[in-house]
């Protein structure tokens, strides 16, 4: 039986894993659940999987959390505030810890699982874009086991060989990792019309059925740009060592070539509970609720570049890969004001990657050399890029 500590459990991707863990009720159990806000989701989630704690890190939901657990009869400990979500991700009972809390936020719990040397499933790849060697040397000096939840990523690590060392593709006879996005919902809008764009059509991805923040980042692919990024820190490549290639339909996942012409490739419907399960289960395979792919039925595949022009924020991505961590982070902080500013209409579909650009533009290269430096530096680009927002808007 494996103790789960679900962060960020009323999310798109907390529900698909709770889906799952209810298939096995004789192999996993549920140590604990978090949310932000959404207390009466998390509290009917409580109810059917029985955590010993609930999380609440947004303390103006505490009191109302706590009415609502008592109602319910629960017996699980009702916890308040972020320090609380180090304390259930690294807590000796906790096996397993699904990272899927969206943006910065997910970084001090996710590594708080890492260091402890848990098993780490991680979908918070924001986490891993801003801190990346810091993380990775967490990981490798605690020896937890870190598996990607992120499609692509899930999709990568079977395709690579079981012998893979971190750092050496070539010595495994690894030519690139091929990288797939959708393009998401404006692949074929003509560019003159993104800046009209609103939040609901910029969420409603083609194939995926996701939270806000990575809807909007799909749309502008700054998620792939972001996905790049976590390729090259999880499987420890060189920029020159990924490509990405636009495949509308999402069903293969991504793909690994190789030095004699073999490409490998993870293929699947479009539904995370394929990728938790393979990770929850690993390295055994389980059932996840997914249905088989149909291949008699199946549409033709299709396969392009990105456009750069479209798609400006995949571009600032991967240069940030190349440019160094102060880069990347930057990067993900202004991209986290971005689209927060752009869901709440203060800034247009085209002004998310102006406002990137523009903080990128302004921010100079250092060296982050602790997780204090990198969450100093964070906050000091998010304020940057809230006064660039006043002239980009
Ligand atoms: P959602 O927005 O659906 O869920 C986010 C979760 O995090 C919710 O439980 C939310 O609580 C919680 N949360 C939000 N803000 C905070 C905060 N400040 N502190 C603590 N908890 C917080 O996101 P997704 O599930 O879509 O994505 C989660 C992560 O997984 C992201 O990093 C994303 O990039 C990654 N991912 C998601 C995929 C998907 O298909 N959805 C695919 C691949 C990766 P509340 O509900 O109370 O607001
Ligand atoms: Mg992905």
């Amino acid at each position: 039986m494996q103790n789960i500590t679900v962060l960020g459990a009323t999310g798109s991707i907390g529900q698909s894993t709770l889906d799952v863990i209810a298939r096995h009720p004789d192999q996993y159990q549920v140590h604990a659940l978090t949310c932000h806000q959404q207390v009466e989701s998390l509290i009917q989630q409580a109810i059917i999987h029985q955590p010993k704690f609930l999380v609440i890190t947004d303390p103006a939901y505490y009191v109302q959390a706590q009415q609502l657990a008592k109602q319910a009869k629960l017996s699980a400990e009702v916890l308040s505030g972020a320090e609380s979500l180090q304390y259930v991700a690294e807590h000796p009972h906790v096996d397993c810890v699904m990272a899927a809390i969206v943006g910065a936020a997910g970084l001090l719990p996710t590594l708080s699982a890492v260091k402890a040397g848990k098993k780490v499933l991680l979908a918070n790849k924001e986490s891993l874009v801003m801190s990346g060697s810091l993380f990775i040397q967490e990981v490798q000096r605690s020896g937890a086991i870190l598996l990607p939840i992120d499609s692509e990523h899930n999709a990568i690590f079977q395709c690579l060989p079981a012998t893979y060392q971190y750092g050496k593709p070539q010595q495994s006879g690894i030519d690139k990792i091929l990288l797939t996005g959708s393009g998401g919902p404006f692949l074929t809008t003509p560019v003159a019309e993104l800046a009209s764009k609103s939040p609901q059509q910029a969420c409603a991805h083609p194939n995926w059925d996701m939270g806000r923040k990575i809807s909007v980042d799909s749309a502008t692919m700054m998620n792939k740009g972001l996905e790049f990024i976590e390729v090259c820190w999880l499987f420890g490549v060189s920029p020159q060592q990924v490509d990405v290639v636009i495949h509308p339909q999402s069903v293969i996942h991504s793909m690994v070539q190789y030095n004699d012409g073999s490409v490998l490739a993870q293929l699947g419907n479009p539904d995370m509970r394929t990728p938790i399960a393979h990770a929850m289960g690993y390295p055994e395979r389980i059932e996840s609720g997914v249905a088989k792919l149909d291949f008699s039925n199946m549409q033709n595949f299709s396969f392009s570049q990105p456009d750069y022009q479209r798609f400006p924020n995949l571009k600032l991505a991967i240069e940030a890969a190349s440019q160094g961590q102060y880069a990347s982070t930057a990067l993900n902080a202004a991209n986290e004001v971005a689209v927060a500013a752009f869901l709440r209409g203060q800034l247009n579909f085209t002004g998310i990657a102006k406002l990137n650009n523009e903080v990128l533009q302004r921010v100079t290269s250092q060296s982050l050399r602790s997780i204090d430096e990198v969450i100093a530096y964070d906050q000091q680009v998010r304020r940057q890029a809230q006064q660039c927002l006043q002239e980009v808007a």
